[in-house]
């Protein structure tokens, strides 16, 4: 079998009321999914993150860099590939925005190993369990929504099984060197500290003491603060303290690894191996973070799982985009022995919850279970596709 071309699909779904986290403003959900054909008409999908919606940018790695190295190879080469594509691109950057194009391709290369060899993908890489545990990731900020609105979110979680329930803290401008005061609508739906520290309080009361509760800063505080935060939320059983400080903060993350009893979960913003080795290393993370579309595909995440293993550490993967990141870190998270809960997003966007024929849901305590279906096992809605789409030429036959 031989790659024939690669092609994208560039999507975005305007929210009707814009969410923010700590330091992200999100008007809308851009979406990057990559085909790779081959000449036995078998198409493999895949997605580069495109956060914050610069969706050309991504495009032009993914066609124009990535592209011409792939084109005319056997699929079943992934590791291969995958070598060669980050060695001819090194003098362009070796993580970043590379890591998350080639994270794209080598998706859509696994699912075609899937596809022809008629298999499901977490079964060809090991099977390890065929259900996950799905945790409600939500309780962002937005305009007007004030604690008892988020209280109200979180407590539906649990009302629908969900068994850990995430939400957002840290979008506060008055934190010091809080990278929000540089970013898009930096005054939009912010906190105090003290209103910060009300909602995980009315988030815990919401969601009852059975549920876990998780916090993700999004890598707006200093050590400090994070430090001076958990102890004004010691007795909400915070579970995991998510992103507490900036990614290169390595010290710092390591400082509140080993001084906190809450574990220390990230760093979904580190892309690639000697990232994570990094990480891991220097004891800045309690539960590793990688995530299939942006960290480098799942031939990347499941070096850093192995890693992570060796270190007896848990891996929690970010899952923030369609239901493209969301099937195949699925895949990735059920091959592994040490992965653990499915990162679901909760906010409304069409392009996770109607992107393909086959629905994906949580069962009534909360778990999912993997497709039986050769690959990904799941087939692009035309629908979606066409009302979604940002151009009028994309071809999604598969
Ligand atoms: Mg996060």
């Amino acid at each position: 079998m031989i790659i024939t071309d690669v092609t994208t699909i560039k999507l975005c779904f305007p929210m009707e009321v814009a969410m923010a986290d700590a330091i992200h403003y999100m008007p809308e959900r851009p979406t990057l999914l990559v085909q790779v054909r081959t000449d036995e008409g078998i198409v493999g999908l895949g997605e580069a993150a495109a956060y914050s919606g610069h969706l050309e940018s991504m495009e032009a790695l993914v066609t124009g860099e990535l592209r011409r190295t792939i084109v005319g190879q056997d699929p079943f080469r992934v590791e291969r590939l995958w070598q060669l594509m980050a060695t001819r691109a090194h003098q362009r950057g070796r993580r970043g925005m590379l890591m998350m194009a080639i994270s794209g391709l080598d998706i859509a290369l696994w699912d075609i190993i899937g596809q022809a060899t008629r298999t499901p993908l977490y079964r060809l890489l090991g099977g390890y369990r065929d259900t996950l545990p799905a945790y409600a990731s939500a309780g962002f900020y937005a305009q007007d929504k004030d604690t008892d609105a988020l209280a109200e979110e979180v407590r539906g979680y649990a009302e629908r099984g969900f068994k850990c329930v995430k939400i957002k803290v840290g979008r506060q401008p008055e934190a010091l060197l809080n990278p929000l005061v540089n970013m898009p609508a930096a005054e939009y739906a912010t906190v105090t500290f003290e209103e910060d520290v009300e909602r995980v309080r009315a988030a815990r009361e919401a969601i009852g003491p059975k549920v876990k509760l998780a916090i993700d800063a999004n890598n707006a505080w200093t050590p400090s603060l994070a430090l001076e935060f958990m102890r004004e939320v010691e007795d909400q059983k915070v579970y995991w303290l998510e992103e507490p400080v900036a990614t290169d903060d390595l010290d710092g993350s390591a400082l509140l690894a080993h001084q906190l009893g809450t574990p220390v979960a990230g760093y979904e913003t580190e892309t690639g191996l000697p990232g994570f080795r990094d990480l891991i290393q220097r004891h800045a993370v309690d539960i590793v973070q990688p995530d299939v579309v942006w960290t480098g595909g799942i031939t990347e995440c499941r070096k850093v799982a192995a890693l992570a293993q060796a270190h007896n550490l848990p891996v929690i993967p970010h899952v923030f985009s369609s239901g493209l990141s969301l099937i195949a870190n699925m895949h990735f998270i059920a091959s592994i022995p040490n992965g653990s809960w499915l990162e679901w997003d909760q906010n409304p966007n069409p392009l996770r919850s109607e992107l393909f024929e086959e629905p994906l849901d949580i069962d009534s305590e909360g778990n999912v279970r993997l497709p039986e279906r050769p690959g990904l096992g799941v087939t692009l809605n035309q629908d979606t596709i066409d009302r979604y789409r940002t151009e009028q030429h994309a071809e999604v036959s598969r």
